[in-house]
């Protein structure tokens, strides 16, 4: 029986196609500026985005943590929303690189333009820590993958811009807001000062994510990646794979939001808590309620089933669905997962 990978849309593998792509790219030395498969990749990506300048980095998490760097100095507060992977997946690393604190707002990653003002903290206050950044996660994974209402984010960077705050996008999986929003990468990226996409995740490439912002705020990017450890030399090889994965892979998201759909509906049907209102792209959460084993007991069943998804909390499971996974084996794994609910 071939396992069903649902733990992440990280564990996609290059295709064939991909990685011929891959070896015949021309490269060169990046820090000189010399490789010509990197540059095109920046430049493919500063273009959709509709921003200055763009570059390639190893990680989405060194993009996040680039983005804190920028536009913060330490002791600084920064708001974002409920359980964003800046604040949960990242190690401690905004305290850690940048000296940062977090102050979380809204509910299930969503949040508005009065939670912003009410939590703002003004600058020159005698003992609270200025507030000087928002960032927002489009999709947000936690969340269930749910697309943030494009009006209400810009009415939060409006509302940062009067307060005199930076505005950030973690766009981790801005391709699936993008697919499943119907609006351009431009159009979502607009309200914002910096924004990251990442290459690893539905896009299907082994590796990067790419920074967005004003050639000033790319200019510092460049020096925080290489003090981060993340400048490369002949990336070309990698960059590659996201210029194949924007040709091929980038319309056929709308097939992982579909299946991720499959999943979901299936889940609905038994005594699981699953909110089909957050299932807007290629990720589905659902909750376990007392009566039901937990995420880890979940988590085995579906397992010796041969299918893999991850226990996000102690009761919360998270499936993803990706290009490695057909429309047949979420079916079979939306029946899985039922059974294992039971
Ligand atoms: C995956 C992810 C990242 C960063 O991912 P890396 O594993 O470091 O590439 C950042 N933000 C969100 C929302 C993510 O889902």
């Amino acid at each position: 029986m071939d396992r069903i990978d649902l733990r992440s849309d990280t564990v996609t593998l290059p295709s064939e196609d991909m990685r011929a792509a891959m070896a015949r790219a021309p490269v060169g030395d990046d820090q000189y500026g010399e490789d010509p498969t990197v540059n095109a990749l920046q430049e493919r990506i500063a273009g959709l985005l509709d921003k200055e300048a763009a570059i390639f980095v190893p990680s989405g998490t060194m993009a996040n943590q680039i983005g804190l760097k920028l536009l913060t100095r330490p002791g600084d507060d920064v708001l974002v929303g409920e359980e964003a992977h800046i604040v949960w997946h990242e190690s401690g690393a905004a305290a850690a690189n940048s000296g940062v604190q977090f102050t979380t707002l809204g509910r299930g990653g969503l949040f508005n333009a009065a939670d912003v003002r009410a939590a703002c903290k003004p600058p020159g206050h005698v003992v609270f820590p200025p507030t000087t950044l928002v960032a927002v996660e489009n999709t947000h994974n936690r969340g269930g993958g749910v697309v943030f209402p494009q009006d209400t984010v810009e009415a939060i960077c409006a509302t940062a811009r009067e307060l005199g705050l930076g505005t950030y996008l973690d766009g981790a999986r801005l391709f699936n807001t993008a697919i499943a929003s119907g609006r351009s990468l431009a159009e979502l990226a607009r309200p914002f000062d910096v924004v990251s996409v990442a290459l690893s995740k539905g896009l299907g490439c082994p590796v990067g994510s790419l920074i967005a912002g004003s050639k000033v705020a790319m200019t510092r990017a460049v020096r925080a990646r290489r003090m981060f450890g993340g400048a490369m030399r002949q990336s070309g090889i990698l960059a590659a794979a996201g210029l194949f994965a924007l040709e091929h892979n980038l319309e056929r998201l709308a097939e992982d939001h579909a299946n991720a759909r499959l999943i979901a509906e299936r889940v609905a049907e038994t005594k699981a808590v699953m909110d089909l209102e957050t299932v807007q792209s290629n990720i589905v959460i659902f909750h376990l309620p007392a009566s039901l084993p937990d995420a880890a007991e979940v988590v085995r069943r579906a397992q010796r089933e041969g299918v893999l998804v991850s226990a996000f909390a102690a009761r919360t499971v998270r499936a993803v669905t990706h290009l490695n996974v057909t429309q047949a084996e979420c079916r079979r794994a939306g029946e899985v997962l039922a059974r294992a609910v039971a």
